[in-house]
C-alpha cells in the first residue's frame, strides 16, 4: 500500500525546508550520487523506527505565483488537509504567533486530521519555557519544540508523527504483474492514453486467482503478460480540469508511484516538462522505479528533420538524471505508437528486475577500476574487494571496500556508467551502496 503522507505546513521562513532536509537529507545522500536532483526536492521518503512515510514540504509546491502570499499558505493547508495523513504545522518560536498562523490553525483544526504543532527555532533549553505558553491559544495539542537547524528534538517529533499512522499491513506483491502508474499534469492526455491502451485488444481481468490486488486498479492481459494500471486520482474523470486543482493531484500521484513498478511520465508535446514534472520524476527516480517518458499529442507538433531527436535531447538536457528512461512520441488522438508503449513497459520492467551474474559484475568492475583508478584521500586509496547484486526493483549493487568514506560521488557515477555500459539496464535507475568489508 502507499506510504503514509506527512505534510509540513507553515508560513515562509519558519524552517520547513530545513526540517525537510533534516528528516530526509541524510538517508538519500547515502545512496544517491546525483547531487543535482536532491537540491530542491519537496517530496521524499522519510523513515523513523522502521516506519516509512512520504514527507512533503507544501511550501515548495508552486502555487500560482501571482496569488498573494496569504492565499498561498491557505492553499497549502488545503492540500495538506486533503492529502496528508499527518500534518506538521510549523511555527516560528522567535517571531511568535502571527495572524496568519491563527487563520491556518483554524482551518487545520476543523479538518479533523492529526495535527502536530511544531514550534521551530527553539535553539536552546532556556527558550523552551518562555515560548511554550504562547502557542496554547491555538487550541491544538501541546507544541513540540524543535530546532530544525541544530537537530534538537527531531526524534521526539517523529515519535509523535508515527503514532498517527494508519496501522495497515504492508502488502508485498509476490506476483509477476507489471504495475504501471500513469503520471502527468491534468490534460496531458493520461486518460486518453489509458483508454487506448485498454482498447479492444486487451483482456481486462477482474480476478486472477492467487494474487493480491487492489480493487481500484485495472488489471489486463496482453498475451501471457499481466499488467495493472494503478489508479491515479482523477484519471477516470472526464473533461477539463481547472488550473488550480492540478497541484492537488501531485501528492496523490506519489502514492501511485509507490505502488508501481513502471512509471509512465506523460508530457504534452506542446508544453514539455515543467518544474512540477521534474520534481515528480525526481521522486520516482529516488524511489527506484522504472520509467518511460511518453510525449503525447505528437500530432500537434510540426515536424521537420530530426524533430524527435531534438525534442529528446532537450528532455535529456532538462532532466539529466533520467538519462536511462526511454522517450517515446505518441498521439492518443490518432493512436500513433500507442500500442508500442506496452512493449517498452514490458522491456523496462524486465530490466528493472534483472539480476546479473556476480562473476561478470566483478569482471566489469575490475576492468573499470583498472581503466580509471579509484579516488584516494591523504595517501589512502579506495579499494574495491568485490561486489554483489542482492536486490532487484531497482537493481542494487553492494560494493565491499576498505573504507566507504573514500568513495566519491563522481566515482560512483563512473562505476554506474560502466555497469550500464556492460549490462544496459535501460529504463531503470540502479543503486550502488558501499560497505566496509
Ligand atoms: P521555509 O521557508 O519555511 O522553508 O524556511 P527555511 O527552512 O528556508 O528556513 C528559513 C530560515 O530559518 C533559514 O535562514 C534557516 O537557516 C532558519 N532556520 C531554520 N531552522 C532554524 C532553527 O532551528 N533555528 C534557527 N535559529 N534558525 C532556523
Ligand atoms: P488527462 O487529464 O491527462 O487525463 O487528459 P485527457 O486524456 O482528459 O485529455 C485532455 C485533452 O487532451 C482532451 O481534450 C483530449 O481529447 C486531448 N488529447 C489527449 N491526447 C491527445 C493527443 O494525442 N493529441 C491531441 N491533439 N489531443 C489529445
Amino acid at each position: 500500500m502507499s506510504k503514509p503522507i506527512v505534510a509540513i505546513v507553515g508560513r515562509p521562513n519558519v524552517g520547513k525546508s530545513t526540517l525537510f532536509n533534516r528528516i530526509v537529507g541524510d538517508r538519500i545522500s547515502i545512496v544517491e550520487d546525483e547531487p543535482s536532483i536532491t537540491r530542491d526536492r519537496i517530496y521524499a521518503e522519510g523513515e523513523w523506527l522502521n516506519n516509512h512515510f512520504l514527507l512533503v514540504d507544501t511550501g515548495g509546491i508552486d502555487l500560482n505565483s501571482e496569488k498573494e502570499l496569504k492565499e498561498d499558505i491557505r492553499r497549502q493547508a488545503e492540500i495538506a488537509i486533503d492529502e496528508a495523513d499527518v500534518i506538521l504545522f510549523m511555527l516560528d518560536g522567535r517571531t511568535g504567533l502571527q495572524p496568519m498562523d491563527r487563520e491556518v490553525a483554524n482551518m487545520l483544526r476543523k479538518s479533523g486530521k492529526p495535527i502536530i504543532l511544531t514550534v521551530n527555532k527553539v535553539d536552546y533549553k532556556k527558550l523552551e519555557e518562555e515560548i511554550k505558553y504562547d502557542f496554547y491559544e491555538l487550541g491544538l495539542d501541546d507544541p513540540v519544540l524543535i530546532s530544525a537547524e541544530h537537530g534538537l528534538n527531531i526524534g521526539d517529533l517523529l515519535d509523535e508523527v508515527i503514532i498517527h499512522f494508519p496501522q495497515e499491513e504492508e502488502i508485498e506483491y509476490e506476483d509477476d504483474i507489471i504495475r504501471i502508474s500513469v503520471i502527468g499534469r491534468p490534460n496531458v492526455g493520461k486518460s486518453s492514453l489509458v483508454n487506448q491502451v485498454l482498447g479492444k485488444n486487451r483482456v481486462i481481468v477482474s480476478d486472477i486467482p492467487g494474487t493480491t490486488r487492489d480493487a481500484i486498479d485495472t488489471y489486463f492481459k496482453l498475451g501471457d503478460r499481466e499488467f495493472a494500471i494503478i489508479d491515479t486520482a482523477g484519471m477516470r474523470r472526464r473533461g477539463k480540469v481547472k488550473p488550480g486543482i492540478e497541484k492537488y493531484s501531485v501528492i496523490r500521484s506519489l502514492g501511485a508511484i509507490d505502488r508501481s513498478d513502471v512509471v509512465l511520465m506523460v508530457l504534452d508535446a506542446t508544453e514539455g516538462m515543467t518544474e512540477q514534472d521534474k520534481r515528480v520524476a525526481g521522486y520516482a527516480h529516488e524511489d527506484g522505479k522504472a520509467m518511460v517518458i511518453v510525449v503525447n499529442k505528437w500530432d500537434l507538433i510540426e515536424k521537420g528533420n530530426d524533430t524527435n531527436k531534438r525534442y529528446a535531447e532537450d528532455i535529456r538536457y532538462d532532466v539529466g538524471f533520467l538519462n536511462y528512461a526511454p522517450i517515446t512520441f505518441v498521439s492518443a488522438l490518432t493512436g500513433q505508437r500507442v500500442l508500442e508503449i506496452l512493449e517498452i513497459v514490458e522491456y523496462v520492467a524486465e530490466q528493472h528486475s534483472r539480476r546479473v551474474k556476480t562473476n561478470t559484475l566483478n569482471n566489469v568492475l575490475k576492468e573499470a577500476t583498472s581503466m580509471f583508478e579509484p579516488p584516494s584521500d591523504k595517501g589512502k586509496r579506495l579499494k574495491i574487494y568485490y561486489a554483489t547484486q542482492p536486490r532487484v526493483k531497482p537493481p542494487l549493487f553492494v560494493l565491499f571496500v576498505n573504507d566507504p568514506d573514500l568513495m566519491h560521488f563522481s566515482y560512483k557515477r563512473y562505476l554506474k556508467n560502466k555497469i550500464r555500459d556492460a549490462f544496459g539496464f535501460s529504463g531503470t535507475p540502479i543503486k550502488i551502496i558501499v560497505r566496509e568489508r
